[in-house]
């Protein structure tokens, strides 16, 4: 098996090692949860209990008719005891509502319904996994009934499944390819039945050579591909990954559907497989809490809602003050100023930094040594960004350097001699060039 080579990005400390061998646990549940009605790409759901109602796990708690939106479900059974804005892990603060835990962990009545997804036709599978909310799974939340459902117009050939997991520290896609593997066989059998594509795809990096050999072994009587591919970051990123695994190129601006491609996440596979063969809507999931911070590192399977500090708990509580805490990986996730933010369906990791884990670094001038160009995954030259964004030159980062390219993967300032924070500046730049065309937009 050799994995395939490339010349783009890092290879940082894969820092896996303190959960990669942990089996997922299904801890106690927690007192309450805060479930956000938006998480996912799109319209926010609106709530449709208000405080003082029963609902039962499972049940549809928010949802939207928006074109681009994702319903919303009770993750255990209780009492709505509040709904209000609350500490989010994306958005700093959105409506939430809050379930007191009746500690029945009842099912909404209907659920539960085994089925053969092989009699059902792709509209029917399509409204079972709107029904039940899912979303990518892999962080970017995408409502998967849109993705899966493509127009018409495009001609999809290839599904991709990544479970590259390129992102230090995170080992959910790991441990589920590990323990869940006979969801995961059917949950891509369902998505290659509504893309009718013959090229799958399954990604994984070469530090998992035990999940490569398992999803081998599981797909051996099938012309499904899986591919050990080289260790290396941003590998899990869709662009990197459609690159590596079928040598297409996406072009600014154009999405892996404009070249045929479609990439679903492992994980939204397992959510895939639960909705269509047994009704479950997407109400828990695997998240690998770790950092030096824990006194514990685990993989949780966690109820959507469950909030930060409970997971910790879950953990033997935090054993010092975490230098930093991230909804994500410590590349491209989330820094969070509060441990009240709730898992939501796009969590796949708590991460409680130490000082260890965190090079926290003193910026000074650009020396020009050309270091983040060379690990650019999408060829931009990352030190002239840096400066324009510095600058508020955007006009120029836009039109002469395509920054909007950029997928804000953090290997220019992870190479930086000078330490200059790069994606700080990149990001600063995107928002300005927001705000400039929401100002030309109100104008008119
Ligand atoms: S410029 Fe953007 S895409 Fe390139 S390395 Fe930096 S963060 Fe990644
Ligand atoms: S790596 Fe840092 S110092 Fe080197 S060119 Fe890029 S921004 Fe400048």
């Amino acid at each position: 098996m050799i994995a395939k080579r490339i010349k783009w990005g890092i290879h940082p400390d894969t820092k896996k090692a303190a959960t990669s061998g942990k089996a997922i646990i299904t801890p106690a549940l927690p007192q309450q949860v805060v479930i956000p009605v938006r998480q996912h790409i799109g319209a926010p759901a609106i709530p449709i209990v208000k405080k003082g109602d029963l609902v039962k796990k499972g049940q549809l708690i928010a949802k939207t008719d928006a074109p681009v939106s994702s319903y919303i479900h009770a993750s255990i059974s209780g009492k709505v005891v509040e709904i209000a804005d609350k500490p989010h892990p994306v958005y700093g603060e959105g409506l939430a509502i809050v379930i007191e835990n009746d500690g029945l962990d009842e099912w909404e009545e209907g659920l539960l319904t085994e089925r053969d997804w092989k009699i059902l036709s792709n509209s029917e599978i399509i409204d079972i996994i709107r029904n039940a909310g899912i979303v990518g799974m892999g962080g970017a939340a995408f409502p998967s009934h849109i993705k899966l459902n493509p127009p018409k117009d495009k001609k999809v050939d290839t599904l991709i499944i990544n479970a590259a997991e390129c992102e230090p520290f995170l080992t959910v896609d790991h441990r589920v390819i590990l323990e869940y593997t006979d969801k995961i066989v059917t949950g891509i059998q369902i998505i290659q039945k509504l893309l009718s594509v013959d090229n799958v795809i399954i990604g994984i990096e070469d530090n998992k050579m035990n999940a490569v050999i398992k999803l081998k072994e599981a797909f051996s009587k099938t012309t499904i591909r899986v591919e050990a591919i080289q260790t290396r970051y941003p590998q899990g990123a869709e662009k990197m990954i459609i690159q590596t695994l079928t040598g297409r190129e996406i072009e600014p601006g154009k999405l892996p559907i404009d070249i045929g491609v479609i990439v679903q996440n492992v994980s939204t596979a397992i959510a895939i497989c639960d909705a269509v063969t047994k009704g479950l809507p997407l109400i828990e999931r695997v998240v690998t809490l770790s950092g030096k911070a824990l006194k514990e590192q685990k993989n949780l399977s966690l109820r959507i809602g469950t909030t930060f500090a409970d997971a910790i708990e879950l953990c033997g509580g935090l054993g010092k003050h975490p230098e930093r805490l991230i909804m994500g990986g410590p590349m491209m996730g989330m820094s969070q100023y509060t441990t009240q933010v709730p898992v939501i369906k796009g969590t796949s990791g708590i991460l409680a930094l130490s000082k260890k884990d965190v090079n926290d670094r003193v910026e000074s001038a650009c020396l020009h040594c050309g270091k983040c160009v060379d690990v650019c995954p999408m060829g931009l030259n990352p030190s002239i960004l840096s400066i324009l964004g510095e600058k508020e030159l955007i006009d120029e980062a836009l039109k002469d350097h395509g920054v909007l390219n950029c997928i804000e993967c953090g290997c220019c300032g992870y190479s930086c001699p000078s330490k200059r924070k790069i994606v700080h500046y990149i990001k600063y730049t995107k928002k300005l060039l927001n705000d400039q065309a929401a100002n030309a937009k109100g104008g008119k």
